[in-house]
This record gives structure tokens, C-alpha cells and sequence, in this order.
């Protein structure tokens, strides 16, 4: 069981992110946001799979201003608005609704984040400050001779206090760096000293097969210490769902997405008597809305098959070349070509 670390609560809209509530999933649109049909699209796209917030760059006014305030209003999810460099931008977003704002205060002056925590605190909205490796300020960089941990810590504790002396307290806080153990040490720290919600995440990861692995080493070793209360796998592709599939799964391998179906599946090997990886992937698609928490294992034989049967709701292994037996509740109910699986398995989810 993991102990979730217990932080303050913020709400992202209708989103609750901290204290007790589900770690949620983010991503983050990769269309120019002025485009307003292809963002919500892309929008839509996410929020169907199950990401539960997600964010829009906004580079400029007509995106700030216009766009954003037609996307706010027709998303199914809370909208953050990213925000750089101008601190306009900022109050442009949040004059159009935006659920939060993420900054980076490393490249905005003092009077700019000032000018944002007041509208801020008028308009209700949070704020994520997202602390990166890349951005910490001269000083601190010079002082600590590289972007190490402990400069990164330094840069969240400053802005943490930047932030409570102007009397702002809603937010959440992401120290992220490309390096997959600096992001780890980074925080494990933060989190001992401060309660505030915590964005995790490993930044810049890369493509699809990389950056998948090294977030979920990162994500997956933090969230298993119990820190994380909302995360971003940052993926270098143009299919943003990818990142909200893994996210997702991430969750699920460590038991912290609720009901959800865990299929279980053996590599397969010379004794494999039934088609395991087409089983395997046909049932994870029909089950792939599924809203109960369900083990399913899908096995080739009867090395592990009804070891893995008896401990799962639904267990399948090859029994002889091209023949499964079932168990339900573990006990066997039926024996059946391998074609007839995903079928008779539906049947039984569909009943549950
Ligand atoms: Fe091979 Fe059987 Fe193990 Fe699957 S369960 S990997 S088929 S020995």
C-alpha cells in the first residue's frame, strides 16, 4: 500500500488536486491555440480517453484574450493557461476563464508575478509554478555551480516565499528537470519541506519509447513513495493522447486509478498453446472503459496459467495447442477454442 503524502487541496475547476483527492492526469495541447476548432478538438480527444485537465499554451493575445475564453467555455475539462515572459498574458488569461495559470517565475519580474497573484486571488484561480532546471535564476545558478538539486530546491523555496508575502497560497508546485534522478532528489526534498500539492513529471523526457520509460521510472518511483497529487508524461510527439494513455497507466501498475481492468499477460514462450499477445490486446481494448477494478490474466499454459487463474476475476490459459480453459471468481467455468475467448470474456465483463 502506498501512503500518500498529505499536502494542501487547490481546485483546477471543478478538479480537486491535493489532500486526499485521485492523482489526476494532464496534458498539454500541441496546436497553434488561436486555432480554436483544432485545439478543442485535440481537447476532446484527451478528455474521451480520461485525462482530467489539460493545458493550452497561450504565446500571445489572440490566444490569451480571444481563443482561449471560446476554449474555456467548450471544454469537457479544466483548462491551465501557460503562460511566459509577459505577465499580461497571464491576466488575459484569467480574465477569459482559464481554470489555472502555470508560470515559470524564473523569466517573469517581481511586479509581473505580483500583477498575477492579485488577479489571481480575485478571479479564484490557481496557480502552478513550475520550477525548471532550465530556468533557475543567475544566482542561485552561480552559487550552486550547476542546476543540482539543491539549486533547484533553493529557486522553489524562494518563489514559495515570493508567493505567501503576497499572501497567494493557491498553488501547486513542479521542479522538474530533464534528468530523470535530479527530478527524483528534487522532489523527495521539496516534499519534506512543504506541503503545497506537487505536479510531477519528468521534463523534456523525449520520444515515444524513451521518454515513456523515463517517466515512468520517475513518476512511477515518486508516486510510490507517495508523492504526486497530478501529473504530465512530456512526450516529444504529435499524438497527445499517447501521453495521457501512459499517465494512466502509470496509475493503474501502482494501483492509484481506481476502477480500472489490470490484465495480466505471460510473455509466451515455446509452451504457448494460445495466441497471448492477441488475447491480451483485444481484451484491453474491450474492457478499455471499463469502470470496475478487475484483474484479468491471459496466460499460455499451464506453468503459471492456473496459479494466476485462481488469483484473478477472470483467468484464461492454454490447456492444450489452441484450447483455454476460464475461471471466474477462481473457478474454472468453461474450456474453449482460443477463438471463442475474447467473446465468452466479453459476455462475462459486460454481466459483472
Ligand atoms: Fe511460457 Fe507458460 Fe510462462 Fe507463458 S506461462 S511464458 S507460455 S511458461
Amino acid at each position: 500500500m502506498i501512503n500518500r503524502r498529505k499536502t494542501r487541496k487547490i481546485f483546477v475547476g471543478n478538479v480537486m488536486v491535493g489532500a486526499n483527492s485521485p492523482i489526476t492526469v494532464q496534458t498539454m495541447t500541441n496546436t497553434n491555440t488561436e486555432n480554436v476548432k483544432a485545439t478543442l478538438q485535440q481537447i476532446e480527444g484527451v478528455a474521451s480517453i480520461g485525462a482530467d485537465i489539460v493545458r493550452v499554451s497561450c504565446p500571445n493575445m489572440a490566444s490569451s484574450a480571444t481563443a482561449l475564453r471560446e476554449i474555456v467555455k467548450n471544454s469537457p475539462i479544466p483548462i491551465i493557461a501557460d503562460v511566459h515572459f509577459n505577465y499580461k498574458r497571464a491576466i488575459e488569461a484569467i480574465e477569459s476563464g482559464a481554470h489555472c495559470i502555470r508560470i515559470n517565475p524564473g523569466n517573469i519580474l517581481d511586479y509581473g508575478l505580483k500583477e498575477i497573484a492579485n488577479a489571481a486571488n480575485n478571479n479564484n484561480v490557481s496557480i502552478r509554478l513550475g520550477i525548471n532546471s532550465g530556468s533557475i535564476p543567475r544566482d542561485i545558478l552561480e552559487k550552486h555551480k550547476e542546476p543540482s538539486v539543491d539549486a533547484i530546491i533553493e529557486t522553489a523555496i524562494l518563489n514559495i516565499k515570493k508567493f505567501e508575502d503576497m499572501g497567494f497560497y493557491n498553488f501547486k508546485i513542479s521542479v522538474k528537470s530533464s534528468d530523470v534522478n535530479t527530478s527524483i532528489a528534487a522532489y523527495r526534498k521539496l516534499s519534506e519541506i512543504s506541503d503545497y500539492p506537487l505536479h510531477i513529471g519528468i521534463t523534456e523526457a523525449g520520444t515515444l519509447f524513451c521518454g515513456t520509460i523515463k517517466s515512468a521510472i520517475g513518476i512511477g518511483t515518486l508516486l510510490a513513495d507517495g508523492i504526486g497529487d497530478t501529473l504530465r508524461v512530456s512526450l516529444s510527439l504529435k499524438d497527445i493522447r499517447e501521453e495521457v494513455k501512459v499517465g494512466r497507466q502509470i496509475l493503474k501498475s501502482l494501483d492509484l486509478l481506481g476502477n480500472t481492468v489490470n490484465i495480466v499477460a505471460c510473455p509466451t514462450c515455446a509452451r504457448t498453446l494460445i495466441d497471448v499477445v492477441a488475447i491480451a490486446t483485444e481484451l484491453e481494448k474491450i474492457t478499455g472503459n471499463f469502470d470496475k477494478t478487475l484483474r484479468i490474466s491471459v496466460l499460455g499454459c499451464v506453468v503459471n496459467g492456473p496459479g494466476e487463474a485462481i488469483n484473478s476475476d477472470i483467468g484464461i490459459f492454454g490447456f492444450k495447442k489452441g484450447i483455454a480453459k476460464i475461471y471466474k471468481d477462481g473457478t474454472e467455468i468453461k474450456t474453449c477454442a482460443e477463438e471463442n475467448i475474447v467473446e465468452i470474456v466479453g459476455e462475462i465483463v459486460s454481466a459483472l
